[in-house]
């Protein structure tokens, strides 16, 4: 035997209308039809009048791969013809073939598996089956053993490898999708990128690959000769075996009807970082930011929406481009009837984006549009994926956009549910710190707010001033008109402060009758004048109508500041409440400071 190391020639040739010496006496007699991705590789191991050739093609390169044969030997000493499996692209050319030189001792090497099926060709050409013969055949010095690779793509399918040269001549196992013809592959990572489409749907599943590469592995290869795609050379072998190992396998079975096998493949491999995204729960827009730089990958998508019902009675709005969550300015019956088709049929449409009011966008958009489901599958929201104007609104992209509703179901649901946590919390808190007859704050939100509020002042260097305000005689108000007379004018005076104090003021209902104003960055001086300002009013106001009644009202006030009682919410208070007395004991109506 000769020494089995041997330099490959690696062509840069481009001139494929000719035989091409890949390894001394190994040739490419394949042929590169124009326009088709799925090239058919025929390779013939020159071998005198014992000549070998491999899967010789189909009936359409048969003409181009017979011219080229004949440039290296006359088709007479063709005396083997491997077939690694019996599809018509690389079989139905055998008959020519025979025709042409009236042979019929040409044995055909196959797996049984293959044979069953060959035989119907009719051909009468005698077997060497190599399950039969020790997985080898031996022609003079040529020494080719045979690796099985079933379901790859074919339940008998097999690797042929030569022992001289260490070639393996592979079947489907390491074929690619490529869009330029090139007989050898110039770059590991680009060409293993070219073999995903093809694998994903092509093989059964990964645990088969797998099975078939262990098989491979088991002999050293100095090159690999694919059926498809482009020529492995030695040193991209162990990184493509290694990425193929981990691809993820028999994806073609779930997607049902389309021929976007790219986009198959992309989609098997970011479906994955998509759940990933939404399963560890951040909020709506760190997640769908996540989500979008996968589906990126694989579609012009730009943002992702979701509108969403909050407990039956109106929408809010999630985008994937800002934080913050907002109610929708729409109201729910609108959402509903504008969208009947998602919320009753539990459709998915395309709509340009100007017809979908409540969102705007800077350029016009396509938008897919999906119903978000609770768990007994009722609708309760509305996800949108913004694509490119020119996306194709197909119902094959819909079956593959509705791969990722459920992660963007999952957001959504959780988001409503942080919202209406979030929402219940405020509620409570504001009613904690509120007084419900008159909605100003309450002496728990004083005790809550003043003392930072007089930190920060004192920091600053700035005055605070607190007034305090009673109303007068109002208990004869109670008894003369009823209780509820009395409720309606703390809550006339309440809306006078409110309206006649500056915002950063804090108003609050310290009980009955009982208001405190707190004026940050403000003197006594000034706190005097718009207590004034505030007596004015009701002055001016004249007496109130109620009930047919006229009805007159006053009150009294004391006012004193950081600079007179120190920065002290206790003290302050003190002070303005001496006042508030002095002034009630100097006769009413007027504020003391
Ligand atoms: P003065 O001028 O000295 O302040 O006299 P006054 O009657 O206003 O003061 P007093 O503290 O004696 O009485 C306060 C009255 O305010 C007693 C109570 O009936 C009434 N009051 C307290 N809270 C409420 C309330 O929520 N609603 C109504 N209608 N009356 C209240
Ligand atoms: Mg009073
Ligand atoms: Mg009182």
């Amino acid at each position: 035997m000769k020494d089995s190391s041997f330099t490959p020639f690696y062509h840069n040739e481009t001139d494929y209308s000719r035989a091409i010496e890949i390894a001394p006496h190994i040739w490419w007699v394949g042929h590169h039809l124009e326009g088709d991705p799925f090239q058919c590789h025929v390779y013939l191991i020159e071998n005198g009048d014992q000549s070998i050739l491999i899967d010789p093609g189909s009936k359409l390169t048969w003409p181009y791969t017979r011219e080229k044969i004949l440039q290296v030997m006359p088709l007479e000493e063709i005396r083997y013809i491997i077939c690694q499996h019996p599809d018509p692209d690389i079989t139905s050319a055998i008959g020519d073939l025979i025709d042409e030189t009236g042979q019929k001792d040409v044995q055909l090497v196959t797996h049984w598996r293959s044979a069953e099926l060959l035989e119907h060709y009719d051909w009468g050409l005698p077997f060497h089956e190599v399950q039969a013969e020790n997985w080898e055949l031996h022609v003079g010095e040529r020494h080719l053993k045979f690796i099985f690779t079933p379901y790859m793509h074919f339940p008998g399918a097999i690797c042929t490898y030569d022992v001289q040269t260490q070639i393996l001549f592979s079947s489907d196992i390491f074929g690619a999708v490529t869009e330029e013809f090139s007989l050898f592959a110039d770059d590991a990572k680009r060409y293993f990128e070219a073999m995903v489409p093809f694998h994903t749907h092509y093989m059964p599943s990964t645990e088969v690959v797998n099975h078939g590469l262990d098989n491979i592995e088991k002999y050293p290869i100095n090159l690999i000769a694919p059926q498809h795609g482009s020529i492995i050379k030695k040193e991209f072998i162990s990184y493509i075996i290694k990425e193929l190992r981990n691809l993820k396998c028999g994806i073609y079975l779930e997607y049902d009807g389309t021929r976007k096998i790219d986009l198959i493949a992309k989609i098997n491999t970011i479906l994955p970082e998509v759940f990933e995204a939404a399963a560890f729960f951040d909020n709506f827009y760190d997640d769908t930011q996540r989500v979008l730089q996968a589906m990126q990958k694989a579609f012009p998508i730009s943002r992702i929406f979701a509108l969403a019902l909050i407990d039956d009675s109106y929408f809010i709005k999630l985008d994937s481009n800002y934080k913050k969550v907002t109610p929708c300015r729409r109201s729910k019956k609108e959402i509903i009837e504008e969208f009947s088709e998602i919320f009753i049929q539990q459709k998915r449409l395309f709509l340009d984006s100007e017809m979908v009011e409540c969102l705007e966008f800077e350029k016009p958009h396509t938008l897919y549009l999906f119903p978000v489901l609770d768990l007994e599958k009722n609708v309760t929201g509305i996800g949108m994926f913004a694509l490119d104007r020119n996306f194709e609104r197909s119902d094959e992209m819909i079956q593959m956009l509705q791969k990722f509703e459920i992660a963007i179901n999952v957001l959504t649901k959780r988001e409503v549910e942080v919202y209406k946590i979030q929402s219940e919390k405020e509620e409570v808190y504001t009613m904690a710190i509120t007084d419900p007859l008159t909605g100003l704050y309450n002496r728990h939100y004083l005790k809550e707010i003043a003392p930072k509020a007089l930190a920060e002042a004192q920091r600053n260097l700035q005055p605070v001033t607190v007034l305090y305000l009673d109303l007068d005689h109002f208990k004869k108000i109670n008894d003369q008109y009823g209780h509820d007379v009395g409720d309606y004018i703390l809550k006339h005076f309440a809306n006078l402060i409110v309206n006649h104090f500056r915002t950063g003021d804090l108003a609050f209902r310290l009980g009955g009758e009982e208001f405190m104003l707190f004026m940050p960055n403000t003197t006594k001086e000034d706190g005097l004048k718009i207590a004034q300002r505030l007596q004015e009013v009701v002055k001016q106001e004249g007496p109130l109508l109620i009930e047919d009644q006229k009805l007159s009202f006053s009150f009294s006030g004391g006012v004193t500041d950081t600079i007179e009682s120190g920065y002290s919410l206790q003290s302050l208070m003190r002070r303005a409440d001496e006042k508030l007395y002095h002034a009630k004991a100097a006769g009413r109506n007027q504020i003391f400071i």
